[in-house]
């Protein structure tokens, strides 16, 4: 069960490879993938060229000018995803639940399933607006809005304040 609806490891592991820098390198992406907890996670150079043209195709899910854009856009991704789901249970460990991919498939299947299947699951359970590209003009940074009243605009107070001293500034002069 998550605590969080909108940030499962899933979906977090979509913004992590949206965000990736488009020149990461195989050990790196390895890395990224490791962090959002994907089992086996080394890829190689043909593998990291796949994932990142993945990523090209999921940061339209978080731009995407409107919810029917949205929803086309990712409709068409869970297609090319390939979900098989299937119940799991991890050696009767945990409780049964879904996995969209199978523990065979390979590294960079399993991620398209995760990714597609995880921002999904946001759209479905928020309504359709918690996804979202940091409103600053430069970044290009995308986020979950796991914000109470889901009114996120920046990826970071970093760029909130930019704008905020960028606004500040504007006014006085004005
Ligand atoms: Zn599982
Ligand atoms: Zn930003």
């Amino acid at each position: 069960m998550h605590i969080n609806p909108y940030g499962s490891d899933k979906a977090s592991l979509a913004v992590g490879l949206v965000n990736a820098d488009p020149g990461i390198d195989p050990p790196a992406m390895g890395e990224l993938l490791r962090h959002y907890k994907t089992t086996r996670p080394t890829v190689d150079a043909e593998e990291t060229a796949d994932l990142l043209a993945w990523a090209a195709k999921l940061r339209v899910v978080f731009e995407a000018a409107d919810l029917d854009e949205r929803i086309d856009v990712l409709n068409r991704l869970l297609g090319e995803a390939a979900i098989q789901p299937t119940i799991a249970r991890h050696d009767g460990e945990m409780t049964p639940h879904l996995h969209y991919s199978l523990d065979t498939d390979s590294t960079v299947k399993r991620v398209k399933a995760r990714t597609a299947t995880g921002l999904a699951h946001v759209v479905c359970a928020s309504g359709g607006g918690r996804l979202g590209c940091c409103a600053r003009e430069g970044c290009t940074t995308v986020f979950i809005d796991t914000s109470r009243n889901g009114r996120r605009r920046f990826c970071s107070t970093q760029c909130a304040n930019r704008i905020y001293v960028a606004d500040h500034r504007a006014r006085r002069r004005a």
